[in-house]
């Protein structure tokens, strides 16, 4: 090593120490010539004049070993010479390390107090989903209390049947919302992040939203209690209405003011018809009557009805897998996808082409609904999916929309595991795409429907 690498202090000091030890060696040997001058025998005089300097390493030696084995701090003072450059050396390491196991602590100390005194339950599990730290808040909110629970599975504690699949599906976009045993007057939110080596343990997150949870169960409730109380009095205008219209002795000058009136009265209904299938929708997490729907059957009807609704103004393409069939509930479905053909024909003008496709996607299977009209703003986009949301309200209403469409879609596919996907260019159209996992696809078969990787699996 050559010396141009360590500093000039640094140099110095091993300089000077080495001279030291030099000078210690010099002192026995100066010793020993100086006996030897007075005329003793110089056989049995050296070794006994140079034992206490040779002794010294081997001494010095085993203490460090002994001061490092006993974690004992070096402290001053150090012996002379080199021997005392490698003592103050290991002191520095050791008071270096002591310094940043002291900030270390100090580091763990604050992150435990914050995290003591964040009001959600934080839980931090294993790769075995089992309890390995857990901050105050979660005893009250999920029951977890550390550290009694200490590498108690998670499963163990909170028992909903939802939570074991809900760990290991891995999928940690959705939050679970549960209403814990221990304690059924709360509604406990779950949000699980993956973290540490390899994402193996997970930080599980509970926060309180029995507030959200009840204002929104109030809200539910007001429109689908409003929305059924008006529908009643309203099939009785519509109904007195179109007999009026009907009526031959109505007099002319009525029948205008009678038409906008029953137009006004079919909007209503048909806004109040969507507030009730959204509150039916989210009456429920997810779809109860699951059963194969078979989805090219209720495309080509759907097809159908939005030929007719366009009478002749747009041009159709369709590329339908026909043995492709969905595991949901068929009302929901069919009105999503009606919900979705018949926007393209409703907000894109005369001459749009419009193309419908169902088929095996990458990782699923998707139903997707392009059109080559004016697009959509891109600043909208976002809200598209928003309850009442349109880009153009004279334009949606003129056209009998209700702005609920796209929000009935978005429940609906969140009960089927689907996501909804809108892209869309100025002047180049709009796509809208539903994903569905693979888990929900079927096969038509001969016999029956069948799971698509059954039906691929190589006979025996
Ligand atoms: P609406 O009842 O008005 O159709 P939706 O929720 O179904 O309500 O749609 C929300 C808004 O999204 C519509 O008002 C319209 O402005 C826009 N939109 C939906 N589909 C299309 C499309 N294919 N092309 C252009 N705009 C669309």
């Amino acid at each position: 090593m050559s010396g141009a690498r360590y500093p000039a202090s640094v140099r110095g000091d091993l300089g000077r120490a080495l001279l030291l030890d030099l000078g210690l060696l010099l002192v026995p040997v100066a010793l020993g010539l100086l006996i030897t001058a007075f005329g003793l025998d110089p056989a049995w005089i050296w070794p006994w004049i140079l034992l206490p300097t040779l002794l010294r390493h081997p001494w010095l030696l085993i203490r460090l070993a002994l001061l490092i084995r006993r974690q004992h701090r070096l402290a001053p003072p150090f012996p002379l010479g080199l021997w005392g450059e490698v003592y103050r050396g290991i002191a520095r390491y050791q008071q270096r390390g002591r310094k940043s196991r002291k900030r270390q602590i100090r580091f763990s100390r604050r992150f435990r107090e914050a995290a003591n005194a964040v009001p959600d339950a934080l839980v931090i599990l294993d790769k075995q989903h089992r309890v390995e730290w857990a901050n105050p808040a979660a005893a009250k909110l999920m029951n977890v209390r550390w550290p009694e629970d200490d590498r108690r599975p998670f499963t163990e504690i909170l028992t909903q049947p939802e939570i074991l699949p809900f760990i290991e599906a891995g999928e940690y976009m959705r939050p679970l919302d549960i209403a814990p045993e221990h304690n059924r007057t709360i509604m406990l939110s779950l949000r699980i992040t993956p973290f540490g080596e390899r994402k193996k343990q997970r930080l599980v997150v509970g926060r309180d939203i029995t507030k959200i949870y009840h204002l929104n169960m109030i809200r539910r409730d007001f429109v689908a209690n409003a929305s059924h109380e008006l529908r009643t009095p309203l099939t009785v205008i519509a109904g007195f209405l179109e007999t009026l219209l009907d009526a031959p002795g109505t007099p002319t000058p009525h029948r205008r003011p009678l038409t906008l009136m029953r137009n006004q009265t079919d909007r209503m209904c048909s806004i109040i018809e969507d507030l009730l299938t959204l509150s039916r929708l989210e009456m429920r997490e997810s779809s109860e009557e699951q059963e194969s729907v078979d989805v090219p059957d209720e495309l080509h009807l759907i097809l159908q009805e939005a030929q007719a609704l366009s009478n002749g103004r747009h041009g159709f393409e369709s590329r339908i897998e026909e043995d492709l069939l969905l595991l949901g509930s068929p009302p929901e479905l069919r009105s999503a996808f009606s919900n979705l053909v018949f926007n393209a024909v409703k907000h894109t003008p005369d001459g749009t082409r419009i193309q419908v496709v169902w088929q095996r996607g990458i990782d699923g299977v998707e139903f997707s609904v392009s059109d080559d009209g004016p697009g959509i703003p891109p600043e909208h986009l976002p809200r598209l999916t928003e309850r009442f949301y349109r880009v153009d309200r004279a334009r949606s209403r003129e056209s009998g929309g209700t702005g609920l469409g796209l929000a009935i879609v978005k429940h609906v596919l969140n009960r089927h595991d689907g996501r909804l996907r809108i892209m869309s260019e100025l002047g180049r159209g709009s796509r809208f795409v539903c994903r569905f996992p693979g888990k929900r696809a079927l096969i038509r078969d001969d016999r029956d429907a069948m799971p698509v990787d059954e039906h691929e699996r190589p006979a025996q």
